[in-house]
């Protein structure tokens, strides 16, 4: 048997050659890491949870037109992706005030904030992802202008998008974290969303209780973390799993 070739290997992923130039393999782990790694757990399941919920939010946002790196499904844990060449920036949209900027600005945790605010963190593990404003960005070239523009357009049309998706289900989108990839085709460049969306970047709140049902289980100690996100995982992807006894 051939051995992959790992590309990358991140606290909840790890990025393997694909089988074609530009393709990659994303292989979701178990591992669950918080407080920039200083808290870790192996959470049965989870991975092939995030692997489905990933799936499907970002097929749902192909299907609107929102480009992402997502090709097809490979296996529990994995999927085929595009490579990219990703913008090192971890791009936030907050709807409420909550986590690192409620702490910093000292805003009460729940309040509506009077719009959805996006902030930019530079993916940086060792300096734990400082926030950095437009003018870090350009001087330090990790994104042109333009490419911010589209970046918070992109940014925008996914909390739409998973906005609504949740609030159908009773759930409250509070934050999210997307990650940004450029693709060249031919003499064109375009940005897609790459990475993952799935409760480990999300905040979700049930909109009846307030109760938490996303990594904020695992950072707060507020219970059963696969339970809350298969309380997350949209009903054709329980179907699913349910169907191939692979719930957790
Ligand atoms: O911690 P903070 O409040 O800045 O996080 C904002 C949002 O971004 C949360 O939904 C969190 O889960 C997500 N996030 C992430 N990965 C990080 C930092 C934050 O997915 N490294």
């Amino acid at each position: 048997m051939n051995k992959r070739r790992r590309v990358y290997e991140g606290k909840a992923k790890v990025l393997y050659e694909g089988p074609e130039p530009g393709t990659l393999i994303q292989h979701f782990k178990d591992d669950a890491t918080a407080f920039n790694n200083k808290k870790h757990a192996l959470i049965e399941g989870k991975g092939v949870l995030n692997n489905r919920i990933s799936e499907y939010i970002f097929t749902k946002l192909g299907e609107i037109g929102v480009p992402t790196h997502f090709m097809r499904r490979l296996n529990m844990r994995e999927q085929l992706i595009r490579e990219v060449e990703i913008i090192p920036l971890e791009v936030v949209v907050r709807n409420v005030a909550a986590g690192s900027m409620a702490t910093r600005l000292g805003l009460e945790e729940g309040k509506a904030l009077p719009r959805s605010i996006i902030e930019f963190y530079y993916k940086n593990d060792e300096l734990g992802d400082p926030l950095v404003t437009e003018e870090h960005i350009t001087a330090f070239g990790w994104a042109t202008p333009q490419e911010i523009d589209e970046v918070m357009a992109l940014a925008l049309r996914v909390n739409d998008f998973l906005s609504g998706m949740f609030l159908g289900v009773g759930i409250r989108l509070i934050d999210f974290k997307i990650e940004i990839g450029r693709v060249y085709e031919g003499d064109f460049q375009r940005l897609i969303v790459a990475d993952e969306i799935s409760p480990d970047s999300c905040r979700l709140w049930d909109i009846e209780t307030g109760r938490k049902l996303d990594k904020d289980v695992f950072r707060q100690d507020l219970g059963s973390l696969s339970d809350a996100y298969t309380e997350v995982a949209p009903e054709p992807v329980l179907v699913e799993l349910v169907g191939s006894c692979d719930v957790p």
